[in-house]
């Protein structure tokens, strides 16, 4: 019989189960890590909480993996039992059109994170295919698992930042004040922004972002964001919107609150199938740029990496809870309500 592992199974929307399942076996070709830390991503939580999967369960979630390596498979030399690796989610292929242009998130042979089980588990399992594409990083001694582990959510705000081109004297209105919201507010502080404004409909959460490099912070449930936004830039708006969070409205609203050619970027993904209701007449007379943002190049991947395992990035107090897996259901709720900002689960820990 196979070896059992703890991990949260997602037996359909909102049905995360802390079980017992067989552990993986390492692939021919391939390895096994053991996980010990694995982010709570915003993502994570619209997929466990929403039917993502069209019915096919039970899955694995769990993207934000760093872990020491458990296992190699015979003849797999790039690997050493005992190293401790951040597995980027996404293995590009670095061979096609998009990967060739330096737009590797739009990769059409990528190895997708949804296809195979994830991270939310005490041990993960990699093909031969990603021993040959790795995307996967050395953390150095010293360096923390869970501050690794950030630098997944990074690469994405990392690319968002560069590709749109935060500059010195920009002004940036970001609506979304959770962990993403957060490293965009430091990206944009890091590469020179004038005003960094974040938006929330939870008040929590907005004061647990607000030292982040933020200027001014906006509860968007006791006040017209739109507005606040044009008083606090004179009635201009800002050079770049950004919607990161997952509604279709901040979608609009990103569009009323950029300035005429300014840029307004739709990052957050929305329910699948939702369609969102824009003015484009506005977008239109005001020669808007509108960007969707999705994920990063690789060598994009590799910087983010970078700058989370340095002193400039501050981890330590972006994580505000560290959790056993077996809190994964708590660590959702804590999230949704505001009162965690970034949660990380150890699987390999147990509960005090
Ligand atoms: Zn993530
Ligand atoms: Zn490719």
């Amino acid at each position: 019989m196979a070896e059992l592992m703890d991990a949260a199974v997602m037996h359909g929307p909102g049905d995360i189960r802390f079980e017992q399942v067989p552990r993986p076996q390492c692939p021919e070709g391939g390895f096994v890590v053991k996980v010990e830390a694995v982010g709570l991503c915003g993502s994570d939580i619209r997929n466990l909480t929403t039917d993502s999967r069209k019915g096919d369960y039970p899955f694995i979630y769990g993207h934000e993996v760093v872990g020491t390596v458990a296992e190699v498979a015979p003849g797999v030399d790039k690997y050493r039992v005992g190293e401790r690796i951040y597995v980027y989610p996404e293995a590009h292929c670095l061979k096609c059109e998009y990967c060739r242009a330096g737009q590797s998130n739009q990769c059409v042979d990528v190895e997708s994170y949804v296809t195979r089980p994830g991270g939310f588990a005490q041990y993960i399992a990699y093909t031969a295919k990603r021993v040959e594409r790795g995307a996967t990083f050395a953390v150095p001694e010293g360096i923390d698992p869970v501050r690794a582990s950030l630098a997944e959510p990074l690469s994405s705000t990392y690319a968002c930042a560069e590709n749109i081109d935060i500059k010195l004297g920009d002004t940036v209105a970001i609506l979304g004040a959770g962990p993403i919201g957060v490293n965009l507010s430091i990206l944009s502080r890091l590469r020179g922004a004038s005003k960094v404004i974040l938006i929330d409909l939870n008040a929590a959460r907005l004061e647990k972002s607000a030292p982040f490099g933020v200027d001014h912070t906006v509860d968007s449930s006791a006040t017209d964001a739109v507005a606040e936004v044009m008083r606090l830039t004179n009635g201009r708006g800002v050079d770049k919107a950004i919607s990161a969070n997952p509604s279709t409205a901040g979608q609009q609203q990103v569009i009323e609150m950029a300035r005429p050619g300014g840029t307004a970027v739709f990052f957050g993904g929305v329910a699948k199938g939702k369609l969102a209701e824009i003015d484009s007449n506005m977008v239109h007379y005001k020669s808007l740029w509108i960007y969707g943002h999705y994920g990063a190049s690789s060598i994009q991947v590799q910087k983010a990496f970078e700058l989370a395992i340095s002193p400039q990035y501050p981890a330590d107090e972006i994580v505000s809870h560290i959790l056993p897996l077996s809190s994964i259901n708590e660590a959702i709720e804590l999230t949704r309500t505001g009162e965690a900002l970034k949660v990380v689960l150890q699987p390999n820990q147990k509960e005090q």
